[in-house]
C-alpha cells in the first residue's frame, strides 16, 4: 500500500569530499533494493533556497519521511520546518551523542516550552545525521527497521502536500539510479548534457539562523538585536527568520542573546550553536563556549563585540550595549551560571 511506503532523501555534502561521496553513494545504492522505500539524492539541505527544486520535491513527498545529511538532527528538523517540510518527530535509534567534553557540564533537564511548530501534519519525519557512524551499513539497518515500523503504520496521504511543484520538475528525483550515474559522471568530468539535466540546479553556500521552536518563547529578544533585518513576525506575530540572506556570514551573535538556546547556526563549529543535541532539552550544555569566551567574556558581551564588528564592516557606527539588549529577570538558568562561576570550573 503507497501510504506506508518511507522516502529516504540524502542530502549531499557541500564539495566533493570523497568519503562522504562514497558513503552517500553506498547508502543509495543499498536503500535503491529494498522494498517499501523511495530513495533520492538532493543537494545539501541548508544551502537549498525555498523554490529549489530539491526543495520542492521535499515538499511534494507524501507520507512517512527520513532525511539525512551532515547535519545535527536538531538542525536538519528546524530547517526542514523553515522550508514547510514537517511531521511528528519519528524515533531514531542511531543519533549523534551528547558532546562529552569537559567544557559540557551537568545541568538540570530543562523542559522544552517553546511555542511549537504550526500545520504539522499526520507523518514522522525522521532525521539522521551523518556524522555519527562511519560505515553506511549502520544507517542501512536502521532505515529499514524504521520502514518495517512503518509498515503497520498508515498515513493520510497527500492531504499535506505544500504548492504543486510540476512533475517534470521532480522528475530527477525520482530516479536515484540515473541521479547517481550522472553525478559519477560529473566527478570523473565526463558528464554531457543529459547527465546535466537529471543533476539538481547547483546551490550556493549560505548563512543564516535556523529557529527551533520547541525552545522558542517569542520573546523577541532576537529581532531587538539583530540591527540588519534578519528577523520578522508572521501573520500569527510568531518571530520568524524573514530576510535569511542579510545575515552576516560566520557571525551567531544572536544565538548567545537567545534566553532559550534556540537559535542554530547549522554550520557553526561549536556543536551548542550547530544545533547539537542535549544542550537544554537535554542534560548537558556548552557553557563556555555558547554563553562566552575562552578569555572570560559573558556571553552578551562576546554578542555585542560579534555585532559591533558587522556594524562596522558595514560602514555603520557600532552601538555596543546600547541597543536591543532587555534586562531579563534573573531565572534559574543565571542561578546556575553564577554557582557554577564560583566553583570557577
Ligand atoms: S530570542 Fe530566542 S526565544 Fe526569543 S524570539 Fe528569538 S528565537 Fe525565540
Ligand atoms: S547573526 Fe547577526 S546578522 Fe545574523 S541574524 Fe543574528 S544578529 Fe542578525
Amino acid at each position: 500500500m503507497a501510504g506506508t511506503r518511507l522516502t529516504v532523501v540524502i542530502c549531499q555534502a557541500q564539495g566533493r569530499n570523497p568519503v562522504k561521496r562514497q558513503m552517500e553513494e553506498d547508502i543509495l545504492t543499498s536503500l535503491i533494493m529494498e522494498p517499501g522505500i523511495d530513495v533520492s539524492l538532493v543537494p545539501h539541505l541548508y544551502d537549498m533556497s525555498n523554490d529549489h527544486t530539491g526543495m520542492m520535491f521535499l515538499r511534494s513527498v507524501p507520507g512517512n519521511l527520513l532525511v539525512m545529511g551532515w547535519l545535527y538532527e536538531r538542525a536538519t528538523q528546524w530547517t526542514l520546518d523553515r522550508a514547510g517540510v514537517r511531521g511528528h518527530e519519528g524515533l531514531t535509534l542511531l543519533r549523534s551523542e551528547p558532546e562529552e567534553d569537559e567544557d559540557f557540564e551537568d545541568v538540570e533537564k530543562h523542559e522544552a516550552r517553546g511555542i511549537g511548530s504550526v500545520d504539522v501534519p499526520d507523518r514522522k519525519l525522521y532525521c539522521m545525521d551523518l556524522r555519527v557512524s562511519e560505515k553506511a551499513q549502520d544507517y542501512i539497518n536502521e532505515v529499514v527497521r524504521i520502514s518495517n515500523e512503518n509498515n503497520v503504520q498508515t498515513v493520510d496521504l497527500m492531504s499535506f502536500i505544500n504548492g504543486t511543484p510540476k512533475a517534470e520538475q521532480l522528475q530527477r528525483y525520482l530516479n536515484p539510479e540515473r541521479q547517481l550515474e550522472a553525478r559519477k559522471a560529473l566527478d570523473s568530468g565526463s558528464a554531457n548534457v543529459a547527465d546535466k539535466e537529471v543533476l539538481p540546479e547547483d546551490t550556493n553556500r549560505r548563512w543564516y539562523p535556523v529557529i527551533d521552536y520547541s525552545r522558542c518563547t517569542n520573546c523577541m529578544e532576537c529581532i531587538d538585536f539583530c540591527l540588519f533585518g534578519v528577523y520578522g513576525v508572521d501573520a500569527l506575530d510568531r518571530i520568524l527568520v524573514e530576510e535569511q540572506d542579510n545575515c552576516k556570514k560566520g557571525c551567531p551573535a544572536c544565538s548567545r542573546v537567545c534566553p532559550e538556546n534556540a537559535i542554530i547556526f547549522p554550520q557553526h563549529k561549536t556543536p551548542a550553536i550547530a544545533g547539537a543535541d542535549g544542550e537544554v532539552g537535554g542534560i548537558k550544555i556548552d557553557l563556555s563556549k555558547l554563553f562566552g569566551g575562552d578569555d572570560g567574556a559573558s556571553a552578551i558581551e562576546m554578542a555585542v563585540l560579534e555585532r559591533d564588528r558587522e556594524l562596522i564592516l558595514d560602514g555603520r557606527e557600532a552601538v555596543g550595549m546600547s541597543v536591543g539588549l532587555k534586562t531579563r529577570e534573573r531565572d534559574e538558568f543565571d542561578d546556575l551560571m553564577d554557582d557554577l562561576d564560583s566553583l570557577e570550573l
